[in-house]
């Protein structure tokens, strides 16, 4: 089985086995054994809904290290354009760019850049495409491996271009091994990432390499990038921040960003996604040619991974994208090479929820799951440590549980158990007198 990096992680210290965590993970990859939270590594997307809704903190993302600049001759930051929205309304992309440089970076490449050519290379796709519709973006990884995970016939939908993230990557590696002579390997280029999903999309990338070297959590780096900007020593005078590139970081950025007249259709939240994949697998929204999917709520600026409240950083990003349209008229369109932005291959599936790989044997399973989830009560209370009853009885015929763990099937058992121990408790032996056991279950 093939080994999957995870940037969700478990800190069973700190797990009370509360199961808040196993009804909200889209996935169902998440199980409470033995007063623990487990989490099933294939099914895992690194969404990071657990990381939310853990009430002890018992879940989290595993992140780089500003320390890790140290590995490389020169640094490149990759601030998402979500990190813009994190700071007061006064703080512009050029002042968070020069704190950037304060706390350590060489240099920086703004993904904002990298969204703007993916917008244009989005706008050909369209035109060019006759993969069936809608297309799905490729932008958010979640989503993506939501895909492969849970709806893997619907992958042929999803757009085969790279991430702003890599396109961003790639052309500041490019940039400072031309400008400066650097080798390959002497750069480190770092995402400043709203999410644990980015994180596992540059250590497992979709195309054949990352161009990212690292990622580091947003809501870590945050108080440096804060204090920094308190007293600033490198001043950016001249930056041009695309506007449309940054409003990829809110949900219908993306749709905004391409510019032609297409039916677009933008959906966020992990479980809005989820309904909607639903409707698109039943045949529906052939009439959508574009679908701008997000697993967080609000879009990048709702990542598990960002400091800053949803709504406060909506405004903000509302307001700078107006603000740099305003500024932004005269300047010459961004140079886009659309070959170099496609993805090697088709995004392969991940079926791990499939109860078999032999087609009989499935089936034979499947019939199983079906008998003992109608003999379970159908309350999906979760005290069993599985998502639902059906998961249960799923768990059961794969051999990670027993019907015992259902609280009411432990109740059934031992009242039939009380019943036999009180038979049990009025037999006396034959030789005394009294009936045998067969004569007082005769009378029951
Ligand atoms: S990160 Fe997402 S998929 Fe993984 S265990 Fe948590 S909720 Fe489930
Ligand atoms: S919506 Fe953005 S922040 Fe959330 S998982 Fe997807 S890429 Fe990450």
């Amino acid at each position: 089985m093939q080994k999957y990096f995870h940037s969700v992680m478990l800190d069973t210290e700190k797990c009370k086995g509360c199961t808040n965590c196993i009804k909200y993970c889209p996935t169902e990859a998440i199980r409470v054994r033995e007063g623990r939270a487990q989490i099933i590594e294939e099914r895992c997307i690194d969404c990071g809904e657990c990381i939310r809704i853990c009430p002890n903190r018992a879940k989290l993302a595993v992140t780089d290290p500003l320390e890790r600049l140290a590995e490389y001759k020169h640094t490149i930051a990759l601030p998402a354009p979500s990190l813009y929205a994190q700071f007061g309304p006064r703080v512009k992309p050029g002042d968070i760019l020069g704190a950037l440089l304060d706390i350590g970076f060489d240099d920086y490449f703004e993904v904002a850049v990298g969204a703007e050519i993916i917008s244009a290379c989005l706008a050909k796709y369209l035109r060019d495409s006759d993969l069936p519709r809608p297309l799905i973006s490729s932008a958010c990884p979640a989503v993506v491996r939501l895909m492969q995970v849970r709806f893997p016939g619907l992958l042929e939908h999803i757009v085969l271009l790279d991430t702003p993230m890599e396109i961003a990557a790639r052309l500041a590696r490019e940039k400072a091994m031309q400008k400066l002579g650097l080798k390959d390997e002497e750069i480190g280029v770092f995402f400043i990432t709203p999410c644990p999903a980015k994180v596992t999309a540059v250590k497992q990338p979709f195309g054949n390499r990352s161009y990212v070297d690292g990622a580091i959590s947003m809501s870590i780096i945050y108080s440096d990038i804060k204090n920094a900007l308190q007293s600033p020593s490198t001043i950016i005078r001249e930056n041009r921040s695309p506007a449309a590139g940054v409003g990829w970081g809110k949900a219908g950025g993306e749709n905004h960003a391409i510019s032609e007249h297409w039916s677009l259709l933008a959906v966020d939240g992990i479980h809005s996604v989820i309904n909607l994949l639903e409707e698109i697998e039943r045949g529906g929204l052939s009439d959508i040619d574009y679908v701008e999917a997000q697993a967080c709520t609000g879009g990048c600026i709702g990542g598990p991974l960002v400091p800053q409240n949803l709504f406060v950083s909506r405004v903000r990003m509302e307001n700078l994208v107006k603000i740099l349209h305003a500024e932004q008229e005269q300047l010459p369109p961004i140079k886009v090479d659309y070959d170099s932005c496609k993805l090697p291959g088709p995004i392969k599936p991940r079926p791990t929820l499939m109860l078999s790989e032999d087609i009989n044997e499935a089936i034979k399973m499947l019939e199983q799951v079906e008998k003992i989830t109608a003999d379970l009560p159908g309350l999906d209370c979760g005290s069993c440590g599985s998502p639902s009853c059906r998961a249960l009885a799923e768990d059961i015929v794969r051999g990670y549980g027993e019907s015992s763990y259902c609280v009411f099937k432990l109740k059934e058992k031992l009242q039939i158990l009380a019943r036999e121990m009180v038979v049990l408790s009025q037999m006396k032996p034959p030789a005394m007198g009294r009936e045998t056991l067969k004569d007082n279950q005769n009378k029951q």
